[in-house]
């Protein structure tokens, strides 16, 4: 699948509830799946394959999940770090976030599950379920940096 790039509007949508946990789903997540590895990245979100659902796919720090419908019940601490975006062009800016994040979503078949994560996954947790709600990373950074990974990244639109 091709990844939608910014400023695509489908990355600025809420997405639609995953209602049906079928083959099409089964299939749609598999080819999410491949993109995402393809890219070399640890999550992957539906609008960023231009379908405006709740839904995304990771495999970081040895948790691979397919997540549907996700919220966030509850953040803890507080941690520094890079963080970027395959919508982006992995282009990547400091940005503060909580430490630990419990999510609760629904998985292929449609069962409910709750995952806790720490570190670098509970930044996908987040990244991820931004996504689902229409918000970049970039949305979390001051007005200057934003404004900054903008530029980067015209740029290497540009170049490559
Ligand atoms: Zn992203």
């Amino acid at each position: 699948m091709e990844i939608t790039e910014f400023p695509a509007g489908v990355l600025k949508e809420v997405g639609e509830p995953v209602e049906q946990f079928d083959a099409e789903l089964e299939k749609l997540v598999a080819d999410m799946f491949e993109t995402m590895y393809a890219a070399e990245g640890v999550g992957l979100a539906a609008p960023q394959v231009g379908l405006s659902l709740r839904l995304f796919v990771m495999d970081c720090e040895g948790i691979k999940l397919v997540v549907a419908n996700p919220g966030i019940l509850s953040v803890e601490g507080e941690q520094e770090g890079e963080e970027g975006c395959l919508s982006v062009g992995k282009i990547h800016a400091p940005l503060r976030r909580p430490l630990r994040a419990r999510l609760r979503a629904q998985d292929a078949r449609g069962e409910w599950f709750e995952r806790e994560a720490e570190g670098l996954a509970a930044r996908c947790f987040l990244h991820e379920t931004d996504h689902c709600d229409g918000l970049l990373f970039l949305d979390h950074l001051s007005p200057l940096r934003r404004d900054m990974v903008k530029r980067r990244f015209q740029k290497f639109k540009k170049w490559r």
